[in-house]
């Protein structure tokens, strides 16, 4: 039996969460990021009108207003975000268990079993796309199909406001003509390879000899060919649904010993990028933080601490980490190795639970940041944007791979 699943997307979310909280920005041109003074900062969202005047995610605020010089700024309210997001989520909750959210805003609902109840997907689709306007303000863009990917683009494909189907009997007509990077899995990088070779559009890729893609793009290059061809058998996951990973680690052996805490701290935010890039590949959050010091005596220390927030960012569990470590290590001899871990692994699409004891905008900050860097690298490349820190000597052998000692890895 094909499935039917549905990809539910919020439209111009961070925006659309502004206006309905202070409608006077109705029918303004409205972008979400930093503050009036932070003149560098990123545009984070935007809403319609902004975006007709020219204003693009990702860009800096002094581009946005010599596009627009009447752009609103306003700074994000993440706790927001995360609340109206949770409400969606109930409202899913309702049609099936199997929901997987993608970020704050969308969110996969696999409704197979759910249309002796509520019928159609489509049926289904109707009433999730009402619910939301009326039980919450905002609006929603929806694909259904019979796949993940499928149905991720057709939320793309009409917006704001609504249900694209894209059927397995003729996704063929539906989507073969559209460009290549309309898929999920095709980035910048990988869409710039692909139009070298001419290979133009979804339905040129999934005409392309596969062996041809493995050779050039390894194992992403056949997942985008199946992807292309209808044969995604991804699962929607069941909400809150459990991890069998218990932690994300990468240690290393310096070229020279570690004999001060600013050493210290340039091995663990250069050793914490790839914790934090594997979390996230694996959609998973930390509660925890470990770290294991071996000194040049060859003796092994291990620490570990609770978190305040869950979180998968990079630059956070460096930060705790060392903090850890300047807590907990005597300075008695050189240090040989170091090991940083993520542990008390959850998946990233459980809610957040603010606490009044600990900033929550200070992680919500770093985690845009963080955002904003990814889109960055898989753009530009990797040397495109780093920690000022990791210009200097970190006592790490440049090509690190033969050295990396990865204790639970997970790939
Ligand atoms: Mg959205």
């Amino acid at each position: 039996m094909k499935r039917v699943i549905l990809h539910c997307d919020m439209n111009a979310y961070y925006a659309s969460v502004e206006i309905m909280l202070n409608p006077s920005l109705k029918g303004k041109p409205v972008a979400v990021g930093g503050s009036k003074e932070d003149r560098n900062g990123i545009i984070l969202a935007k809403s319609q009108e902004a975006k007709m005047a020219g204003v693009k995610t990702g860009e800096v605020i002094w581009q946005a207003k010599q596009k627009c010089p009447n752009l609103i700024l306003v700074p994000p309210q993440y706790d927001q975000y995360i609340l109206y997001s949770k409400k969606a989520q109930k409202i899913y909750l309702d049609y099936t268990d199997q929901i997987e959210p993608f970020g704050l805003d969308e969110c996969w609902l696999d409704v197979t079993n759910s249309k002796n109840l509520f019928g159609s997907g489509l049926n289904i689709a109707h009433m999730i796309n009402k619910r939301i306007k009326t039980e919450i303000g905002l609006t929603v863009s929806i694909g259904i199909s019979f796949n993940k990917v499928f149905a991720k683009l057709g939320s793309d494909l009409k917006k704001p406001d609504a249900i694209t189907i894209i059927d397995y009997d003729q996704f063929e007509d539906v989507i073969w003509h559209l460009p290549a990077n309309a898929l999920l899995g095709v980035g910048p990088a990988t869409n710039k390879k692909l139009k070298k070779w001419n290979i133009l559009t979804i339905g040129d890729l999934a005409k392309t000899e596969p062996s041809f893609l493995q050779k050039k793009l390894g194992i992403n290059g056949i997942k985008i060919w199946k992807w292309a061809n209808g044969l995604d058998e991804g699962r929607v996951r069941v909400y809150g649904e459990s991890f069998p990973i218990k932690t994300v680690g990468h240690g290393i052996t310096t070229k020279e010993d570690l004999t001060s805490n600013i050493e210290v701290w340039r091995v663990l935010l250069a050793l914490s990028e790839e914790v934090g890039k594997r979390l996230r590949i694996h959609r998973l959050r930390a509660r925890g933080v470990n770290i294991n010091v071996r000194s040049n005596d060859l003796i092994h220390r291990d620490f570990q601490t609770f978190l305040p927030y869950p979180t998968h960012n990079a630059y956070y569990l460096a930060e705790r980490g060392f903090l850890l470590f300047k807590e907990s290590y005597v300075w008695s001899k050189p240090i040989r190795s170091l090991t940083i871990r993520a542990i008390y692994l959850e998946n990233d699409n459980l809610p957040r639970q603010i606490n009044l004891f600990s900033d929550f905008s200070y992680l919500a900050n770093l985690e845009n940041l963080e955002d904003a860097i990814f889109y960055l690298h898989e753009r530009y490349g990797k040397k495109i944007a780093y920690p000022a820190r990791l210009m200097e000597d970190i006592k790490i052998a440049k090509e690190i791979p033969p050295e990396i000692k990865p204790p639970g890895i997970i790939w």
